[in-house]
């Protein structure tokens, strides 16, 4: 599992390690976005809480993430984006004893407030704009930074520290990685 703010480069790590370990990517945001684009009542009300920079309600992305781990297809994954709430987590940790499934790591990207800013106001996305990414900050405090208590009790939490050259990071996740994953 990813962990990390907005803009911390979750997605981009994520497809070069999935590529490279053969993990199927499961991430959250991708799967709303794509609700959005094709127009699914799903969709629609997820926007309203992704423009305002606020979670979509935990039932909708647990029930997207159940979906897909429940079609059997991917053995070994990648969660990108989720958890992002005790609840999500609670809810994966239910999925998992009936998947007889475990965790083998919880990588924490962290990455400075300025850089994140700054990072998201470049690229350009629709939930990208300074009170939106404000929004989205204040959120993940809140919201997420529980985590990495819940994970750093199980022992499952690595950090990584998310700037520099993205081989430069991609190199720290892969260390990360526990040698049994994949
Ligand atoms: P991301 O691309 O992961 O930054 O997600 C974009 C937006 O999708 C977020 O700002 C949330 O509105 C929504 N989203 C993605 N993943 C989750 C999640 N696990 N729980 C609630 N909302 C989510």
């Amino acid at each position: 599992m990813f962990l990390g703010p907005p803009g911390a480069g979750k997605g981009t790590q994520a497809e070069r390690l999935c590529d490279e370990l053969g993990l199927a990517h499961l991430a959250t945001g991708d799967l709303l976005r794509a609700a959005v684009a094709d127009g699914t009542d799903l969709g629609r009300e997820a926007r309203r809480y992704m423009d305002a920079g606020e979670l979509v309600p935990d039932e909708v992305v647990i029930g997207m993430i159940r979906e897909r781990l429940a079609d059997g297809a991917s053995s070994a994954f990648l969660l990108d984006g989720f958890p992002r709430s005790v609840p999500q987590a609670e809810a994966l940790d239910a999925m998992l004893v009936d998947l007889a499934a475990a965790l083998d790591a919880v990588i924490a990207i962290e990455v400075g407030r300025d850089e994140l800013i700054k990072r998201m106001l470049g690229r350009k996305r629709p939930d990208d704009t300074p009170e939106t990414v404000e929004r989205r900050l204040r959120v993940y405090e809140d919201q997420t930074r529980p985590l990495f208590g819940y994970y750093g009790d199980r022992g499952l939490l690595r950090t990584v520290q998310g700037e520099g050259s993205v081989d430069g990071v991609y190199g720290s996740i892969k260390a990360a990685v526990p040698a049994r994953a994949g």
